[in-house]
């Protein structure tokens, strides 16, 4: 079988919800529609029609699953849902989200983006009290303390949950009544927070992993889910609470690099903006002369853009991708060279023909991609062949929720830049510096975790164990 991951880091994962909308689950299947680029592998729904939670999670893409009859099954007027990619071995149904639970606090659903970097010892604590668990996800995890909490509400009883957990994430609860939202005291994770305003003059209020879930339905940016706060939406209207005090901020910063859309706000800020001032500042510091830039097709783009207009070198689409394809194919028989590259991409020839080329790409993991995506402009007549990363080099682990590969598959932690350079046959090999990401994100005030390029984490570091869990 050929591999047709992309050099990549993997998707993690989306999270929607929404209260007091009379097509609840509608929304949050469009919701979920745009964050797709999220998450791949499952997706789910849970909706409650004030007595009862319904829920439908199934391993596939969110317009696949969520047919007109499946929404059907989904009454109510509030909602969440969870679109999810997840490491081999962790692809089963059961780890599909939204994960449900019925107890004394009444029946509850959760979904989960991020990792809880305490869940493996958190769950040998609860079996050894008596648990049982249904799936490896850490999420579930958070179900089980929200179930055995000694407090009689339920918000109380996600409050003592919430305090139990380490580690990064951003939650949306539904209980029969009421929607809850939760993110970490360090904020790894985004959660913005919009609202809807309906004929009837009632106000909707919406939570997504990232804005342009908001665009789809026409919801208003209110503003981000602060670090530590609690937002509790039910019949009562809205409550934000601190559960605990904020940490020291770390958003990840590999949100604005590389995961989230370019037309999305993620942390209060345009992700297409820091894209480009990565261009730009990559222009700056690693300029060379040449006839065109190139973008590595779809999250290259932005800072291709960027690069090509502070360096005034023409910017060319001469890659092409293919959206459609599928997870699994058949190589031919016969071996054809970087097969699986070519299904993603493919060249236009006559725009690199004799050119000098700068291509620009967002991250360079274990550099396997790159070479092949190096090789192909150069077959299609590419005279020379500049590549620029518009990050600097990956060389530790995520343990906050973003699927990296181990550190000895990363390639900038065994080899100097000239070492890849020579690896991925470019001509010449730029990485943006750590100061210049700073500076593309706006990060004045030390906001963002850079931890997978400094090796400097903002938690005490967690057991190799923990990493075992299935995370989101
Ligand atoms: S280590 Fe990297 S990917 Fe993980 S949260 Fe920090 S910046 Fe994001």
């Amino acid at each position: 079988m050929p591999d047709l991951t992309f050099d990549k880091l993997h998707e993690e994962c989306g999270v929607f919800a929404i209260y007091g909308h009379p097509e609840a689950a509608n929304l949050a299947y469009l919701g979920l529609y745009a964050l797709q680029h999220r998450g791949q592998e499952s997706a789910g729904i849970a909706s409650s029609d004030g007595r009862k939670i319904h829920c439908i999670r199934k391993m596939g893409h969110v317009a696949d699953i969520f047919t007109p009859d499946a929404l059907n099954q989904l009454p109510g007027e509030l909602a969440i849902g969870h679109t999810r990619y997840s490491t081999t071995g962790d692809t089963v149904i059961l780890n599909a989200q939204p994960l449900s639970v019925a107890c004394n606090k009444g029946q509850i659903a959760v979904a989960h983006n991020g990792n809880i970097t305490n869940a493996a010892e958190l769950r040998s604590e609860l079996e050894r009290e008596g648990s049982i668990f249904q799936a490896t996800s850490d999420t579930e995890v958070v179900l089980h303390l929200v179930a055995r909490s000694r407090e009689r509400t339920l918000s109380a009883a996600l409050r003592d949950a919430l305090l139990q957990l380490e580690g990064a994430f951003s939650l949306v609860f539904i209980a029969e009544d009421r929607i809850i939202v939760a993110r970490d005291p360090h904020g790894f994770r985004p959660l913005a927070m919009g609202q809807l305003e309906l004929s009837d003059g009632r106000t909707s209020y919406v939570f997504a992993s990232e804005t342009c879930a908001f665009d789809l339905i026409s919801a208003a940016y209110i503003g981000e889910v602060a670090p530590g706060e609690m937002v509790i939406v039910g019949p009562e209207g809205v409550t934000r609470e601190r559960y605990t005090p904020a940490k020291a901020p770390a958003q990840c910063v590999f949100e604005h690099v590389y995961f989230s859309r370019p037309d999305s706000l993620v942390f209060g800020r345009s992700v297409a903006q820091s894209r480009e001032m990565m261009g730009r500042l990559l222009a700056r510091e690693y300029p060379v002369e040449a006839d065109v830039v190139v973008p590595v097709p779809d999250s290259g783009v932005s800072a291709a853009i960027g690069y090509a207009a502070e360096s005034n070198i023409p910017y060319q689409q001469a890659l092409i991708r293919n959206h459609y394809v599928g997870r699994t194919f058949i190589e031919p028989s016969q071996a054809i060279r970087d097969f699986g590259v070519k299904l993603k991409l493919n060249p236009v020839r006559h725009l690199l023909e004799g050119k000098r080329v700068i291509l620009v790409d967002d991250s360079l993991v274990r550099g396997t991609t790159s070479r092949k995506i190096v090789r192909m402009v150069r077959q299609a007549g590419a005279r020379e062949v500049h590549l620029r990363i518009s990050c600097p080099p990956t060389i530790s682990p995520c343990y906050y929720g973003v699927d990296t590969p181990s550190q000895n598959e990363l390639i900038a932690a065994r080899h100097s830049v000239e070492g890849i350079r020579q690896y991925v046959e470019a001509d010449s090999l730029g990485y943006l510096s750590l100061e210049s990401l700073h500076k593309a994100v706006d990060d004045k005030n030390q906001r963002f975790c850079y931890a997978c390029y400094t090796g400097q984490y903002p938690t005490p570091l967690v057991q190799i164990e923990d990493l075992a869990y299935s995370k989101c």
